[in-house]
């Protein structure tokens, strides 16, 4: 069974200020409105409505958190450069998905969702941009390849291959379709490495780990005694 389909839905976030505590280790998908987000988690996730696709892309305002278990998280990300949002609300998205990018600290990589026919906008570079200071990977899912002849993706995905090189050897591209479900098994492998979860080695999971969370936890809720029995098991 794929590693995703664990996803559940945990939480919609407006704030930065409500980022879930339990996350130990976090995958954020980003891309633009319409540029195929949605159905690219679902179908990761193997479940047609996860991720709602929505009839009027740019509505989500908000950080939708998927969980996998074990303080492992899926997240959601606002789709950005709608059109039709006024200019007005527009500004308070880019300071939530700048600081969300920039300093969450369990977010292990960003999952970039682009139209493979409008690889790279502005607003995508400008994401690239607050995010590379982080160090952290970046893969690049350039969907909807199934609208493009074979040849013409391949060209594609080696210019923003170049691209993504030239500003850091931790990004990288691939090219993917929600429509025909091609490359969702290398989106998996990729992302599952993100997250400490590759099919390739042993689950990281363990004891270890599970204190790590609830250590965590019980430090988020201020709980002195619980936390320090938690370091003590
Ligand atoms: P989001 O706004 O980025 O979450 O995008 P959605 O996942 O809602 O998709 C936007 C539109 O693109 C919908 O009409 C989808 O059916 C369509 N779409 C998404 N992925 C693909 C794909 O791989 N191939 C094709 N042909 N259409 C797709």
């Amino acid at each position: 069974m794929s590693f995703f389909r664990q996803a559940r839905f945990f939480r919609s976030v407006q704030e930065l200020s409500d980022l879930p505590s339990e996350s130990v280790r976090e995958i954020a998908f980003a891309g633009r409105s319409n540029s195929g987000k949605s159905s690219v988690i679902n179908a990761l996730a193997g479940q047609r409505q996860l991720a709602r696709v929505s009839k009027t892309p740019g509505r989500t305002q908000l950080i939708n958190f998927f969980g996998l278990g074990e303080g492992l998280f899926l997240v959601d990300l606002p789709g950005y450069g709608y059109a039709k949002v006024p200019r007005a609300t527009r500004a308070p998205w880019g300071v939530l998905l700048g600081t969300y990018v920039q300093t969450r600290e369990p977010l292990a990589g960003l999952a970039i969702v682009m139209d493979v026919r409008h690889p790279l906008t502005e607003l995508d570079r400008a994401l690239l941009d607050w995010f590379r200071p982080t160090g952290k990977p970046v893969h690049v899912l350039l969907t909807k390849a199934d609208k493009l002849s074979r040849s013409l993706a391949l060209q594609t995905l080696h210019k923003v291959r170049s691209k993504l090189a030239a500003d850091s050897p931790h990004w990288t591209a691939q090219l993917f379709s929600s429509l025909k479900h091609t490359g969702v098994e290398a989106a998996e492998a990729t992302l599952r490495i993100w997250l400490g979860r590759s099919a390739m080695q042993p689950a990281q999971a363990g004891p270890g780990r599970e204190r790590a969370a609830r250590t965590k936890k019980a430090r988020a809720k201020g709980d002195k005694a619980r936390e320090l029995k938690c370091l003590k098991d």
